[in-house]
């Protein structure tokens, strides 16, 4: 999928509308729609990368952008006892929207167990 396409692209060009958590140059962060718990934002490079599979060297300051930035966001919207940072990768891990991104979950109760099998 094009950059064009990209739901999230789009997102982050301000031509679909978002819940804003955090906005800079190479980033942008903002509440998913269908929260998971109290807290749920996705923080996604503005960047097109399809996903972790298609991460290369090239990518790695800007993963380190969105990972130093992501606990003074959380800690922004309440989660300053913790929380979940999840990266579903590819069919096998779920992924819905082939634009990496980073879920951000917590609230101010300990989250269920990680994998329920
Ligand atoms: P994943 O399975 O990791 O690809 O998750 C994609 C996430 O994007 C899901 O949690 C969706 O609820 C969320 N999502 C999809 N469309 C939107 C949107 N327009 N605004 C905010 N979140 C969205
Ligand atoms: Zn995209």
């Amino acid at each position: 999928m094009s950059s064009a396409d990209c739901i999230f692209c789009k997102i982050a060009r301000n031509e679909i509308p978002s819940k804003k958590v955090y906005e800079d140059e190479d980033l942008f962060a903002f509440h998913d729609i269908r929260p998971q718990a109290a807290v749920h934002f996705l923080s996604v490079p503005k960047q097109h990368v399809a996903s972790l599979l298609d991460v290369d060297a090239s990518h790695a300051a800007l993963l380190g952008k969105i990972f130093t930035r992501i606990g003074q966001l959380a800690r922004d919207q309440g989660c300053g006892e913790g929380f979940r940072t999840i990266v579903n990768t590819g069919k096998v891990g779920g992924q819905e929207v082939y634009h990496l991104h980073v879920h951000v979950i917590g609230g101010s109760t300990p989250l269920p167990a990680m994998i329920k099998w």
